[in-house]
């Protein structure tokens, strides 16, 4: 997953060539730019500031070249230091006779719940963050880590309710980014002390590290961090198309955020802080690839315009979408082929496509269909419901 970025993509050449601006009109003006609209460039007038958008403290019209990058959430730093075991909280696992605690069940990823096939020994269950173990306890044993911001943004969401959510006490920071709104989402908090709307800065702490929702007790507690795109903005439109349940958390449901690994990322972006999250992705596998009717613009790339591969100013017929195994949205092609509904155009052959796609796909080998849920998941991405 650590691919060294491409020497020039055009988001750096555009960065590059852009005076200093202030954090907060960063992603506004590159965005009016790629457009090609005329864009205020008032920045000699406004003061610098230091932010992972991409300004920097230097002098006026200094290219943007250098960025604040993602700090850790609690004082746990095994991570950098390869101490894995320490970093990564465990999961108890029971498998084939045998009772382990492997850390690598806390990692992003298809990592828990093996399972033996025909393509060897799988992990079919997915994980969507990393779990980080607490270092502090009180003598009762409860974990005090503070929990805190791993970068500059505003808190978009903070579920107070352990009932509401699997992921219990919650809260959600929107980032904005040169790559477009990017979100962490901190779970199973004792406590959320940052409510919606405020601003925060990175470090700045926003709540408790503890045990609530579902699946751990106070022994397994730890820190569930998500980094993720958000999928729609339409989210409750399309939620109360399949469920009948009550969705608590807005825009703002796990479902409605496509992770991808902070882990990941934040190492590669240590060792190349101009290293973008858009870069990060497209460097993702791609797994498969959806063909959807093309019937307007697509939502999800009007917020990450990065995704869009190839001329979509010219109308096709459709839209082809490369997908990682997760789900998580990593390119969007304009495409020639005609069709009337999402059909699966590509997927990596496997014995059982269910167990490598969260069961979004059925089928084996070349053959493959999109499930209910896989259906309903694509309608998510493509704003198509
Ligand atoms: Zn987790």
């Amino acid at each position: 997953m650590l691919v060294t970025p491409h020497s020039h993509s055009p988001q750096q050449q555009l960065a590059t060539s852009m005076p200093t601006i202030p954090a907060r009109r960063t992603t506004a003006i590159i965005t009016a730019t790629i457009l090609g609209l005329a864009a205020p460039l008032s920045a000699q007038s406004q003061p610098q500031s230091n932010d992972v958008n991409g300004a920097t403290t230097a002098e006026s019209a200094t290219p943007i070249t250098q960025i604040r990058t993602l700090t850790l959430p609690t004082e746990n730093k095994y991570l950098e230091t390869g101490q894995n075991d320490l970093f990564y909280t465990y999961v108890d696992r029971h498998f084939e006779g045998k009772s382990s605690r492997p850390w690598t069940g806390g990692t992003y990823g298809f990592v828990r719940n093996p399972k033996r096939t025909e393509d060897g020994l799988i992990y079919t269950r997915f994980h969507e963050g990393i779990d980080i173990n607490p270092l502090q306890r009180d003598n009762k044993g409860e974990p005090t880590d503070p929990i805190k911001a791993v970068a500059d943004g505003v808190v978009a969401y903070t579920n107070p309710k352990t009932a509401h959510s699997t992921y219990g006490k919650y809260t959600v920071l929107e980032h904005s980014w040169k790559s477009g709104p990017i979100y962490t989402l901190y779970a199973h908090l004792a406590e959320t002390s940052a409510p919606p709307g405020e601003a925060v800065t990175q470090g700045q702490q926003i709540g408790i590290l503890g045990h609530t929702g579902v699946g751990l007790d106070r022994k397994r507690a730890h820190l569930h961090l998500e980094l993720s795109l958000l999928l729609s903005t339409r989210f409750q439109a399309w939620y109360d198309k399949h469920y009948t349940s009550h969705n608590y958390h807005g825009n703002h449901s796990g479902i409605n955020l496509a992770g991808f690994d902070f882990a990941a990322f934040y190492l590669a972006q240590k060792k190349n802080p101009q290293y973008t999250a858009a870069e990060f992705i497209q460097a993702t596998p791609v797994h498969y690839k959806v063909t959807t009717p093309r019937k307007g613009d697509l939502e999800i790339a009007s917020r990450y315009p990065w995704l869009i591969k190839g001329d979509a100013s010219t109308p096709t017929p459709s839209w082809e979408l490369s997908l990682s195994s997760s789900g998580l949205p990593i390119s969007i092609r304009p495409s020639m082929r005609a069709t009337s509904k999402v059909i699966i155009t590509y997927i990596r052959p496997s014995a059982n496509h269910g167990d490598h796609t969260k069961n979004f796909i059925s089928g084996k080998g070349n053959r493959a269909q999109l499930s209910k849920i896989g259906k309903r998941y694509i309608e998510l991405v493509t704003g198509d419901f």
